[in-house]
């Protein structure tokens, strides 16, 4: 068994690699050769959620778990707040591969996931990029944005707009103009990405026009939600996974609420095989629910595992 702790995760995965193993394991999904086993997910007080993402790919022959959550407390001590650990084992003997540092490849595999939906479903034309949300995941969003949409400028809304600027020094760094915005200004925006932890929405279907593409990553738990309702019902919803959006995703309000049913829901695999044609037409409304499923990181983390081996990096216990 190899351990690959997280300082070297960065030196090991790149953001292609991650965008590529998550298209990967989206196309498995969506031919059925992999699949995410039900996620367990507990509160654990003071905000403090833990839990279990799973599942089997066939196709990329791997097992595994990401055992983590969401510590908000840490950032006051200097740490991020989500913190994770994935663990691989040989899908045919259930032997443990691998236990891999979880907290980048989280970043990387979220970010390319929203990616992947914006270069799968985003008009070709789009150039002001939206973000709502400005925390540890939102910088990852944004770079990963720009390397599949030529955006000419960046406009952002935050609910702690002191948090704003860390956002804009790497829009600067992107070389893209950005500018701090009230959410009715979204209506400007050809993409939009919502990455924050509200409990209830902020953006809503008035801020937003048509043809637009927006990326909801912030709800993965059942009572997050950063999208009027109206607005979900008003688009063509792609998910990563239709289970788990309905249940802990952003369509979890919409389904509740008899909106939308869980029936009209693609998953984004099914574009990626070329199963459903994904955007229709450039007034349509798309909106990919990215819940987050176990077989990202998996994916990502088989990625790092691959390269520390070929390198002779990592710590190997005989177990
Ligand atoms: P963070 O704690 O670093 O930042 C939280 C963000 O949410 C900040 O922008 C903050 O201002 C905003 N926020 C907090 N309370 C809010 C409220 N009441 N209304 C509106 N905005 C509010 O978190 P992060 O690491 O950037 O993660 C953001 C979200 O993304 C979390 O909900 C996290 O669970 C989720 N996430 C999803 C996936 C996925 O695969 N879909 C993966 C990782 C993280």
């Amino acid at each position: 068994m190899r351990i690959v702790p997280e300082a070297l995760i960065a030196g090991l995965v790149s953001p292609e690699d991650a965008f590529a193993a998550v298209e990967a394991v989206f196309a498995a999904m969506a031919r059925g050769d992999a699949y995410n086993f039900p996620v367990v997910r507990e509160a654990l007080g003071e905000g403090r959620q833990y839990g279990f993402k799973s599942g089997l790919d066939r196709a990329g022959a791997s097992l595994g778990v990401k055992a983590g959550g969401y510590f908000p407390g840490n950032a006051a001590r200097g740490m991020i707040n989500h913190q994770s650990s994935v663990f691989l084992f040989d899908p045919e003997s259930g032997r443990p591969l691998a236990i891999v540092g979880g907290n980048l490849l989280t970043a990387l595999r979220t970010a390319a996931a929203s990616a992947i939906s914006i270069d799968r479903l985003a008009r070709a034309d789009a150039k002001v990029l939206g973000i709502v949300g400005a925390g540890h995941q939102a910088g990852f969003q944004l770079r990963a944005a720009a390397r599949v949409r030529r955006f000419d400028r960046v406009i952002a809304w935050n609910l702690h707009p002191e948090m704003l600027p860390k956002l804009g020094a790497i829009a600067a760094e992107l070389g893209l103009p950005f500018e701090a915005v009230d959410l009715p200004r979204m209506i400007g925006a050809d993409v939009i990405i919502t990455i924050t932890s509200s409990p209830a929405f902020s953006l809503a279907l008035a801020h937003v026009s048509a043809g637009v593409h927006l990326a909801c990553m912030g709800t993965d738990t059942v009572g997050k939600q950063e999208v009027e309702p109206a607005l979900v019902a008003a688009a063509s919803v792609f998910t990563d996974e239709v289970a788990q959006s309905v249940t802990i995703g952003e369509a979890q309000h919409a389904v509740g609420s008899g909106l939308i049913t869980a029936a009209s829901i693609v998953p984004l695999g099914d574009v990626v095989i070329g199963k459903h044609p994904g955007r229709r037409s450039a007034d349509e409304i798309t909106l990919f629910d990215g819940t987050g499923v176990g077989l990202q990181d998996l994916a990502v983390a088989g990625v790092a595992v691959a390269r520390a081996a070929e390198r002779g990096l990592g710590t190997v216990l005989d177990v």
